[in-house]
């Protein structure tokens, strides 16, 4: 049986927070893969604010290419409609009946799911593990653990948490610099760097201030 990680996310773009957390999670957990999911449209966004799919996609190969144990997959990208991660494992778990999955998120993403805000929270947690990477800015009240604790039962058993070394960067950060002509070097690859700057991403005003009209 073998151990793999699945670490999902919009990636617009991809950076070093995100490489980090999945290779943390590979070492410390003894994954034997960590395969990266890029959403298609992430539920709680309209599709118009978040890049186009295919963009984010390249841009998640060009980051992973040169580790030998990531993988980056289409699942979502090719499935039509809001990318639900219930899905997506339900998928996992029918092509590879025999491998063990850990769905690795940061701080944010668990807090969320603490609280119950992704599809059939429950089902997925009995589906797969999750790990859970600090992540600066956001930590998890015991409060919502012990709430989430007396909801989820033993099921709760099955979500870890890790601490990685802290990576205060954000893809809003990002792109909120891209657009401002500020500097994006060490936050993410070079060759995610040469891409964004080749097809001009991320240099207009945010999506929700041109929709309403605004100017950046
Ligand atoms: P955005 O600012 O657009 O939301 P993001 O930087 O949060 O982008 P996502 O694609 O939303 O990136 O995140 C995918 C996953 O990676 C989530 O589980 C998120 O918690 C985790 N993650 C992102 N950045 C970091 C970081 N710096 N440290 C730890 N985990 C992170
Ligand atoms: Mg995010």
């Amino acid at each position: 049986m073998r151990k793999i990680g699945i670490m999902g996310g919009t990636f617009d773009p991809i950076h070093y927070g995100h490489l980090v957390t999945a290779g943390e999670a590979r070492w410390q957990f003894g994954l034997s893969e960590v395969i990266f999911v890029p959403n298609r449209h992430p539920p709680h966004k309209e599709p118009g604010e978040v890049s186009d799919p295919e963009h984010r996609y390249l841009m998640t190969i060009l980051a992973t290419v040169t580790n030998a144990h990531f993988t980056v997959s289409r699942i979502e990208i090719d499935r039509p409609g809001p990318s639900y991660t219930i899905d997506t494992i339900r998928e996992l778990r029918r092509t590879r009946p025999e491998d063990d999955l850990y769905y690795i998120t940061g701080a944010d993403a668990l807090t969320q799911i603490l609280h119950g805000e992704w599809r059939e929270t429950e089902q997925l947690l009995g589906l797969c593990r999750f790990i859970a990477s600090s992540r600066p800015g956001y930590s998890v009240d015991p409060s919502v653990w012990s709430s989430a604790n007396h909801r989820l039962g033993a099921r709760i058993r099955n979500v870890q948490t890790m601490e990685i070394p802290a990576m205060a960067i954000s893809s809003t950060d990002i792109r909120a610099r891209v657009r401002d002509g500020r500097p994006t070097k060490y936050l993410l690859p070079e060759p995610v760097e040469e891409y964004i700057a080749k097809h001009r991403l991320y240099m207009g005003a945010p999506a929700g201030a041109r929709e309403m009209g605004l100017q950046a």
